[in-house]
């Protein structure tokens, strides 16, 4: 039976790791899914990869102007809109003595002001009974040291969720979070941490591994469809346990 059949997706992100896993689960369930790629350079890979399964758009969401590019498309293309994954996000590391104001400003920029955005300037396009989910991290609310100011971004945006459930009728929108564990996906790889750091990593959790984005991407399934119709506000742990200890 397929969960997401006549639903539009918008999945920013969705030309790599979970939300390229995401994007494909819900072309399966039969929704017509538009995802994100960042720079020209990679809309153009993603283009040619996935233009067949994907409408491909570029859009920096660090920039306000393509925020706004994004959703006229959208807008023109198909009206409205149900599903918004906001997934797009940048990971990063550097103990605190370390971090520098460009730094702070870049992870800031894309992970909270970014998909404050793109969530903002998509609210007007959703239709009745939307499902907004967005990407935090399991580090929104566990210490992990070298990952002060990133864990803050995901913490913002974990409360977004709680302020847009109070803002908006939920019978309008339902706001979810997801919060990943360590997942082997390139994000370890842009950081510069080797395979071997990212398999101490997933050893360090509860179930020992590193979760797959297939398994984040069946998570995002359940909050994005009628599966979760009573979870509202929520934020959703799929971390391998990482986040109990
Ligand atoms: P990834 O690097 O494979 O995917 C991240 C995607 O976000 C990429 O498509 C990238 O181009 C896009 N992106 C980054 N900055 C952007 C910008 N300014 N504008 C538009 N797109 C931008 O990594 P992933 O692991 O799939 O990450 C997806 C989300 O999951 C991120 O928000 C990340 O913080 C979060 N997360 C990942 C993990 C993990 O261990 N992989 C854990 C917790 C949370």
């Amino acid at each position: 039976m397929s969960k997401l059949a006549n639903k539009i997706a918008l999945v920013t992100g969705g030309n790599s790791g979970i939300g390229l896993a995401t994007a494909k689960l819900f072309k399966e369930q039969g929704a017509q899914v538009v995802i994100t790629a960042r720079s020209n350079e990679t809309f153009e890979k993603a283009k040619q990869e996935y233009g067949a399964q994907f409408d491909v758009v570029q859009a920096d969401v660090s920039k306000i102007a393509d925020i706004e590019r994004l959703f006229a498309h959208i807008k023109t293309k198909y009206g409205k809109f149900d599903i918004l994954f906001a997934n797009a996000g940048i990971a990063g590391f550097s103990p605190t003595l370390e971090v520098t104001p460009e730094y702070f400003d870049n992870q800031f920029n894309t992970n909270v002001k970014g998909l404050y955005f793109t969530v903002a300037r998509a609210i007007p396009l959703l239709n009745k009974g939307s499902s907004v989910v967005l990407t935090a991290s399991v580090v929104a609310s566990k210490g992990f040291a070298g990952s002060s100011v990133y864990s803050a971004t995901k913490a913002a945006v974990r409360n977004f969720a709680r302020s847009w459930t109070a803002e908006f009728p939920v019978e309008d929108i339902r706001f979810n979070v997801l919060s990943p564990g360590p997942i082997q996906t390139p994000i370890f790889d842009k950081m510069g941490l080797p395979q071997e750091g990212q398999d101490h990593l997933g050893g360090s959790t509860p179930i020992k591994r590193l979760g797959k984005a297939e398994e984040m991407a069946k998570a995002a399934l359940f909050l994005a469809s009628d599966d979760s119709s009573y979870v509202v506000g929520a934020e959703l742990m799929a971390d391998g346990g990482f986040g109990q200890i």
